[in-house]
């Protein structure tokens, strides 16, 4: 980027500005919480409220057929493969994301009996680490979990690592791992991967195939817009799906859910890894926000993302301590900055209307959804962020109070 980069100007250029109005903009706020929590999808309020009304409120219980409920886990799971270089029988919407990692993790290390260790990197995001502590204790026995960062890491990989887990972009530090790289070196060890897509979908390119990952999670209510709480997603690539068995063995994973049989049969394919039964009213909504990120192009988005991103840090310049990569393309869609004060600029600036968020311990963070931002506000909200900590008006004890969720 050159150095005097016009926001005008490139939004002028932008091939995605058409999609900021399909998104709800509430009036005095410029929105860079996207990568905690998208934005509404002006579609999914209409869309919802039909199958509220419609759909459920007439079909009721035919709806399963007569809407295909029943397909929305691994129809809405075929659109977001589009977004990740998987085929569209790779990826299945359910659950958490939390919850997604555990059947993964499970299924893969019950199916390397021989190897007992689980390798991840201390840092990565706390659920991850926390069910991988879970996971590793119900399957008991010699199983253990070890956690190497940076340069360590890789030479970990032995022998004795059935699995390797990892963030692909870091949620505090927004650094985003090299999954071609780091997936052929963990396979030429005999590990299968498990990349947590969940700061990457939807704002950073994934070409899970073409690096022949193995396993994936990702999460629906980031960047890709699903809503509150919106179901997550897995990839397993085909050649592992006939082999891997989830240890949330549900009805809706069994080959045949609705014959009500005594043992469990694991279905065909992905579909195995779902447990009960989806949540049709969330998947609706997180389908809308999908199909803007197809309609966008995850190239395209990948882009803008980079582009704002290295606007916003210009701007910055050398007013903050930078958190995140300089270089856009090692950097995923927000950008991040540590100063001792971080939690109180953060909620100075939410007094501003410019919602960000801080991280723990110093850290804030500034998501920049590709979709629903301009160049411009995002500029604006940089220059606010400057002029904020050079005339140090956070400094009040209005924004040095803690908020439960932030
Ligand atoms: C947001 C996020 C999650 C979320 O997990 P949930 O089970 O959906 O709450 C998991 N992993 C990473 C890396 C995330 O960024």
């Amino acid at each position: 980027m050159t150095p005097a980069a016009d926001p005008a100007a490139l939004d002028a250029a932008d091939p995605l500005a058409r999609f900021r109005d399909a998104f709800a903009r509430p009036g005095g706020v410029t929105y860079l919480a996207g990568n905690s929590l998208g934005p509404l999808p002006k579609a999914a309020a209409g869309r919802v409220a039909r199958v509220v009304e419609v759909e459920w409120g007439e079909s009721l219980v035919r709806g399963w057929n007569s809407h295909d409920w029943i397909g929305a886990p691994a129809r809405v799971g075929g659109k977001i493969a589009g977004l990740i270089g998987a085929e569209p029988d790779e990826v299945l919407v359910a659950d958490s994301t939390s919850a997604n990692l555990y059947k993964l993790v499970v299924a893969a290390m019950q199916a390397r009996p021989d190897r007992p260790v689980v390798l991840s990197a201390p840092g990565d995001f706390p659920t991850d680490l926390y069910m991988l502590e879970g996971a590793v204790r119900s399957l008991g026995g010699r199983r253990r979990l070890d956690l190497r960062s940076g340069e360590d890491l890789e030479p970990a990989l032995s022998g004795e690592v059935a699995l390797l887990v990892l963030c692909q972009t870091h949620y505090r530090t927004g650094a985003v791992r090299d999954m071609a790289a780091i997936t052929a070196r963990a396979q030429a060890a005999g590990a299968l991967v498990l990349w947590d897509l969940s700061h990457s979908t939807g704002v950073v390119e994934v070409d899970l195939n073409g690096c022949n990952a193995d396993l994936a999670v990702g999460c629906g209510y980031k960047y890709l817009n699903g809503g509150p709480g919106a179901p997550a997603f897995l990839f397993v690539a085909r050649r592992h799906q006939d082999s891997l068995v989830s240890p949330l063995s549900g009805w809706f994973g069994h080959a045949r859910p609705f014959a009500f049989e005594d043992g469990y049969e694991p279905a065909p394919g992905v579909a195995r890894f779902a447990c009960g039964t989806p949540p049709i009213l969330s998947m609706t909504a997180l389908e809308c926000g999908v199909e803007l990120a197809l309609e966008a192009g995850a190239a395209a988005s990948a882009a803008k993302a980079r582009t704002l991103g290295d606007l916003f840090l210009q701007r910055v310049g050398d007013a903050l301590a930078l958190e995140c990569p300089a270089d856009g393309a090692r950097r995923g869609g927000h950008v991040a900055f540590r100063h001792t004060d971080a939690h109180a600029i953060v909620q100075c600036l939410i007094a501003r209307g410019v919602i960000g968020d801080y991280r723990e311990p110093d850290v804030m963070r500034f998501g920049l959804s590709p979709l629903p931002l301009s160049y411009a506000e995002v500029a604006r909200a940089a220059d606010l962020l400057v002029e904020v900590v050079r005339t140090r008006a956070y400094d009040d004890p209005a924004f040095r109070h803690r908020a439960k969720v932030t």
